[in-house]
């Protein structure tokens, strides 16, 4: 099955309004002739009106780098898919390693934040993956799988049609050390096999980012890789040409 490639770009805790603007008016520049390929970006939530403002016109979709699972209340500081909704905001990274290693976020309460995306009609980007020590232990297939199980028995198979998975394996994120292709290859193969253990087709439609030191000099050849469904990338997407050179190898 053909499955549309996704390259997202998250742009973690960078940026400013004009920052936002700026960056937007070139991507729209570079990225004005894409077909092949969905693309969004992860601004801050401080700057997802600026950026709404900024993409009209254009292809790229909205996305955001959190939410909170509460509808509305008593909940100081929390943001809804209601709000990400208002702002035409699409898909919703979650599960991040950055937000389960400085924010103690674990597997069932991201598994939450899943069903919360789910059931407010938006798209989860489950982000899922590795650190050093696991890899090198030969734990990278079962912490894989923990952290799709927590979604998997909570919600079911079911949950994963029209979502979206980022294997990142936390030594490559920010380290200009990306897995090979081969690397990151077999894990997707492994993780859509995992899935398919309980439901084929939506193991097979089911979109698998790679994510980790992607940019625009090694993109091209982990696209190659027959489970690799585009990319979610961090530093190269903060650069108009460079993220264009990425979402174009994806096409
Ligand atoms: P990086 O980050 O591309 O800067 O390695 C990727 C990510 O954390 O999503």
């Amino acid at each position: 099955m053909a499955r549309r490639p996704l390259v997202m770009g998250n742009w973690k805790l960078n940026g400013s309004k004009a920052m936002t603007r700026e960056l937007i008016a070139g991507l729209k520049t570079e990225l004005a002739e894409v077909k092949g390929c969905d693309v969004a970006i992860a601004p801050p939530l401080m700057y997802l009106a600026e950026a709404e403002a900024a993409l009209q016109g254009s292809n790229i979709v909205l996305g955001a780098q959190n939410v909170d699972t509460n509808v509305s209340g008593a909940f100081t500081g929390d943001i809804s898919t209601e709000m990400l909704k208002d702002f035409g905001a699409k898909y919703i990274i979650i599960g991040h390693s950055e937000r389960r290693t400085y924010h103690k976020e674990s597997d069932e309460f991201i598994a939450k934040k899943f069903a919360a995306l789910k059931a407010a009609g938006l798209i989860p980007v489950l982000c899922i993956g590795e650190t050093e020590a696991e890899n090198e232990a030969g734990q990278t297939e079962a912490v894989c799988a923990r952290q799709i199980d927590a979604v998997l028995n909570s919600l079911g198979a079911e949950a994963f049609n029209g979502a979206v998975i980022a294997y990142e394996p936390v030594w490559a994120i920010g380290t200009g050390k990306s897995a090979t292709p081969a690397q990151a290859q077999a894990v997707h193969k492994f993780i859509r096999d995992h899935i398919a253990k309980q439901d084929k087709a939506v193991a097979e439609q089911v979109i698998l980012q790679y994510g980790g030191s992607v940019n625009d000099a090694n993109a091209a050849e982990l696209f190659t890789q027959p489970d690799i469904d585009g990319a979610l990338v961090g530093g190269a997407s903060l650069k108009a040409p460079a993220f264009a050179v990425i979402v174009k190898a994806a096409e």
